[in-house]
């Protein structure tokens, strides 16, 4: 996982109006589908929850499911750490299921 906020440099978001994170209501899910599809969700989602941040939808949470995970791990002293650590076990398991043949094709 990338460190600071060089992530936000592939943000689905980054040319989309700032105000559309920012809604209420019903918008939030409109706002939460453009998330849905982006490269950096997880990144995001760490950022706002290790930086407390309450407004807004980050990593396609809205604020009061960000403040509910908070409320539910409230030993997580970082949550990039936890969700780097939490891809890249998925990653090993999702490798280590017998595929099509075309990882082991890609490897030679
Ligand atoms: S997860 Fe959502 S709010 Fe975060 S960078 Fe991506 S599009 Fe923007």
């Amino acid at each position: 996982m990338r460190g600071n906020k060089d992530w936000v440099e592939d943000a689905a978001c980054r040319d989309a109006d700032p105000d559309a994170l920012f809604v209420e209501g019903a918008e939030q899910n409109r706002a939460k589908a453009l998330c849905a599809g982006c490269a950096v969700r997880t990144e995001c989602l760490a950022y706002a929850l290790d930086h407390r941040i309450e407004h807004g939808i980050w990593g396609g949470m809205t604020e009061r499911e960000r403040r509910a995970l908070l409320r539910r791990r409230p030993t997580v002293t970082s949550w990039r750490r936890l969700l780097e650590t939490a891809r890249t076990e998925q990653d090993d398991r999702a490798e280590a299921l017998p595929g099509d043949g075309s990882r082991r094709a890609a490897a030679g």
